[in-house]
């Protein structure tokens, strides 16, 4: 399918909604019948039928569809959160005694589930460091039912190789289900490549505005059918029409919105890496990125946040860098139209700050939609 007819008409019935252009915000929390006989018919089928909006809507619906296609993907859902895109699938997949197998360093939150969530039903899960394949291999179990990735990762870019990695867990019937937040759909399609469940956070690339919290997951219509049915009914994670409806607006521009900040990134790496006062520069599409080969191979294009650290890696010196920037925030989160900083020491107590250890030293940047030159401006007097 291609992306335009995607992105501008996929699911969009505009005959039944005055021929808008815009698809109207389907504000209703459920519908109504007119016969015992419909009724009955879709309480019997909650799935298919537009019966109460914690599972279907028709402004959800129109999203669904387009986010199925952009990942290649049977069917889609959405959630009120990215996490809860992840969290409730994987307590779906899973249940007492199974097993994981989970990439380090994955989101923050992701950590916590499977560190203190699951186990409190007895779900288990290994941490491996995924830039080798046999390490994924090694650490599965008789009881491993789920491969958990997330290439690249948010601070750090580490990447797996999703092709072998996906050979290997169908060879033994697991599961694999891959964190795509940071490439998004235009930059990296995991189902082609063999992952059997993608799941992103709609609340950066694809919602695009820092204006929506929402998640996202794809895969085949058996196992999308079976979450639905089960936890995400259960659970109640579902979006409002609004914010599905300010995803459908996102989602508009997202090709220029990316094009854009991956151009802005590769300006910004280029001219950080000639620095003086900048020792290293972490993106994946930089030449002298130490898994450059598998980036270019398994991803289109490059998602525009990068981590850097400085040549004087001292606490006072990270915090005076950012503490001076002008126009560049600081905040949590990423994918918006504004470009953010975060420094790894914001999150540790200085006590803790290991000057030695380089993940502590690491500044974490997203280039959004300004202009480069003003986005160097900024960064270079913080610099000086
Ligand atoms: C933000 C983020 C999430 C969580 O998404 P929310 O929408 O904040 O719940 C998950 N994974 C990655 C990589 C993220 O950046």
């Amino acid at each position: 399918m291609e992306l335009s007819y995607i992105l501008n008409e996929l699911g969009e019935e505009r005959e039944n909604y005055f021929n808008a252009v815009s698809p109207p915000i389907i504000q209703t929390s459920n519908f109504t019948f007119k016969t015992v006989a419909d009724f009955r018919q879709a309480l019997g089928n909650e799935h298919d039928a537009m019966l109460y909006s914690r599972g279907h809507n028709p402004t959800i619906n129109i999203l669904r569809k387009k986010l199925a296609a952009l990942d290649g993907a049977e069917d889609a859902l959405v959630f009120s959160s990215g996490i809860a895109a992840i969290s409730v699938p994987i307590l779906s997949l899973l249940k007492q005694g199974d097993h994981a197998v989970v990439v380090e360093n994955p989101y923050s939150w992701t950590i916590k589930l499977f560190n203190n969530f699951l186990p409190k039903f007895g779900i288990s899960a290994t941490f491996v460091d995924g830039a080798e394949v046999e390490n994924i291999e090694n650490a599965i179990q008789p009881n491993t039912k789920l491969i958990y990735l997330e290439s690249p990762n948010t601070f750090s870019y580490e990447l797996q190789d999703l092709q072998a990695v996906a050979l290997i867990a169908k060879s033994k019937g697991i599961l694999t289900m891959i964190d795509n937040s940071y490439c998004g759909p235009l930059y990296q399609q995991p189902i082609s490549l063999g992952v059997d469940l993608v799941a992103q956070s709609a609340t950066k690339y694809l919602g695009g505005h820092s204006d929506v919290v929402a998640g996202v997951l794809t895969g085949s219509n058996e196992i999308i059918a079976q979450i639905f049915n089960n936890e995400f009914m259960n659970i109640g994670p579902s979006l409002s029409p609004h914010s599905a409806w300010l995803l459908i607006r996102g989602l508009r521009t997202l090709p220029l919105r990316m094009q854009r900040s991956f151009e802005t990134a590769k300006t910004i790496t280029a001219w950080l890496q000639q620095h003086p006062a900048v020792d290293q520069v972490l993106w994946p599409f930089s030449p002298g990125f130490k898994r450059a080969e598998l980036a270019q191979k398994q991803m289109k294009g490059c998602g525009s946040m990068f981590s850097f650290t400085l040549k004087d890696s001292s606490i006072q010196k990270i915090e005076t860098f950012c503490d001076k920037l002008q126009h560049i925030l600081m905040a949590v989160s990423w994918g918006g139209h504004e470009s953010l900083v975060i420094p790894s020491i914001a999150g540790i107590a200085k006590e803790d700050y290991d000057a030695g250890n380089s993940r502590h030293q690491l500044i974490r940047m997203y280039a959004g939609l300004e202009d480069a030159d003003y986005l160097i401006r900024d960064l270079e007097q913080a610099l000086a």
